[in-house]
């Protein structure tokens, strides 16, 4: 049914770069057979998924959004996607995205934009657009996607879903394409908070094969969300996020949320976290240094896509003559950024300033969680805006991730859950929860109780 749903709509939707259709059929009659044999199932075996296209599928094309990796077939699976198939859910294929998920609308996919399917002319958010506009199109019921600096959270908040960034460590980054690997973290995606719940437990844990990965016990994350309540909780909202660039409709959905947390019995606290203007500008001078790094792999040697080899040029000239077909427009000012920001001479002012605010962000999280439980935030400042407004126009559409940036930055988890549509468009509206590491069941319970 999901496969005659994506052959409906997907030509309108885009949601999609690949549909494995033969290995979904394979895996939904695994499922089965072992149904007949009498075999014990997880509670998500046989369920339908949509995977960002940047974990690694074994036999199946993983491009990440970009042309330097045009017809790169992995040899091998993300520990996401193994999880994935040993919980017997059904991959349905690889979901679009701005290129190495740099961005918040998906027009830097190099494949062309996602529709939101709210309103197809609009952005579906990003990086993980493709995954986000698949359960708002009923395509898929579960989708996975990766959260740098608000990627999960985002399209989440724009096309009316549920989507959770794990702290991080939470989830295994093997196999995830890197693009800035002190932030990158999977995370789940889907139509309801028990949904993501069940699917975030199939996919987090500790992984050997990922130095980052926390050894310790995934957070009760399914009982929290099937027993949602806010009886007796602090919940902090911060006087960073509101005011200038914030669009009514969000701030007023935003303070009814604030109300029926209150009304549910929670204690409502009024907080400050200075630091968090410096926030966005620390985020990018981390995120293109470390992709600066990251990238120097796609050298036309290992990987996708090679231009100019025709044995007349050096290994040199045929990288750079790679890179410069292969890379978009964003992906590249990212890794000139990087570059420079890491430069001798330049690296302390940047580079070593961004990480001195980073440590303030951390430690404002931590003053913020010393006397609540939670913080709750709008998502973005405002709801899905139309494709190309903001195209060029960098700063306008880095300003998207205002709201889900801090989070990555200390390390620290949160999800996003609708919480209306706003009035003056009847658009999808995200509320965002915030909770420290390792609290990852605490978004579930409060998520459950307001949805
Ligand atoms: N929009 C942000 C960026 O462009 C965050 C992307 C992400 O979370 N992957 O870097």
């Amino acid at each position: 049914a999901h496969l005659a749903r994506i052959d409906a709509v997907d030509e309108k939707v885009h949601a999609f770069l690949h549909v494995d259709r033969e290995g979904a059929l394979a895996q939904a009659g695994a499922v089965d057979a072992k149904r007949a044999r009498g075999e014990k199932l997880g509670p998500l075996a046989g369920v339908p998924l949509a995977l960002k296209d940047i974990f690694t599928t074994e036999g199946v094309p993983t491009t990440v959004g970009s042309r330097i990796l045009d017809g790169w077939v992995p040899p091998y699976d993300a520990t996401v996607t193994r999880r994935l198939k040993e919980a017997g859910i059904v991959i349905l294929g690889k979901t679009n995205m701005d290129e190495f998920a740099m961005g918040s609308s998906t027009e830097n996919s190099a494949f062309g934009p996602t529709g939101n399917p709210w309103d197809l002319t609009r952005i579906p958010g990003g990086s993980g657009g493709g995954s986000a506009a698949s359960l708002a199109s009923y395509q898929a019921p579960l989708a996975i996607g990766t959260d740098t600096g608000g990627s999960i959270r985002q399209p989440a908040a724009v096309t009316g879903t549920v989507g959770v960034k794990p702290t991080y460590g939470g989830v295994s980054r093997y196999g995830m394409v890197a693009f800035s690997s002190s932030l990158d973290q999977g995370g789940p995606c889907a139509r309801t908070i028990l949904d993501a719940a069940l699917l975030h437990e199939v996919i987090a844990g500790h992984d050997p094969l990922d130095s980052t990965s926390i050894d310790a016990p995934v957070p009760p994350v399914v009982e929290a969300a099937r027993n949602g309540s806010v009886a007796g909780l602090r919940v902090g909202v911060l006087r960073e996020f509101r005011g200038e660039g914030y669009q009514a409709g969000v701030l007023q959905r935003f303070e009814e949320s604030v109300e029926l947390l209150r009304e549910l019995g929670a204690e409502v606290v009024e907080l400050s976290c200075p630091s968090f203007d410096s926030a966005l500008a620390a985020y990018y001078l981390i995120a293109p240094s470390e992709c600066s790094s990251n990238l120097a792999r796609f050298d036309a040697m290992r990987y996708g896509l090679r231009m100019g080899d025709d044995g007349t040029r050096s290994a040199e000239e045929v990288t750079s003559l790679t890179r410069e077909a292969g890379f978009g427009p964003e992906v590249k000012r990212r890794i000139m950024l990087g570059t420079y920001a890491l430069s001798s001479g330049y690296y302390d002012a940047y580079y070593g300033s961004a990480q001195k605010a980073r440590t303030l962000v951390t430690r404002d999280f931590e003053r913020a969680f010393a006397q609540v439980d939670v913080i709750v935030a709008p998502t973005t400042p405002t709801t899905a805006f139309p494709i190309g407004e903001r195209a060029d126009d960098p700063m306008a559409m880095y300003r998207a991730d205002l709201c889900t940036i801090p989070v990555n930055l200390a390390g620290n988890t949160a999800l996003s859950l609708p919480c209306g549509l706003a009035p003056e468009d009847g658009l999808p509206v995200g509320l965002q929860i915030i909770a420290p590491a390792l609290a990852d069941d605490r978004l579930y319970r409060v998520g459950a109780a307001v949805e």
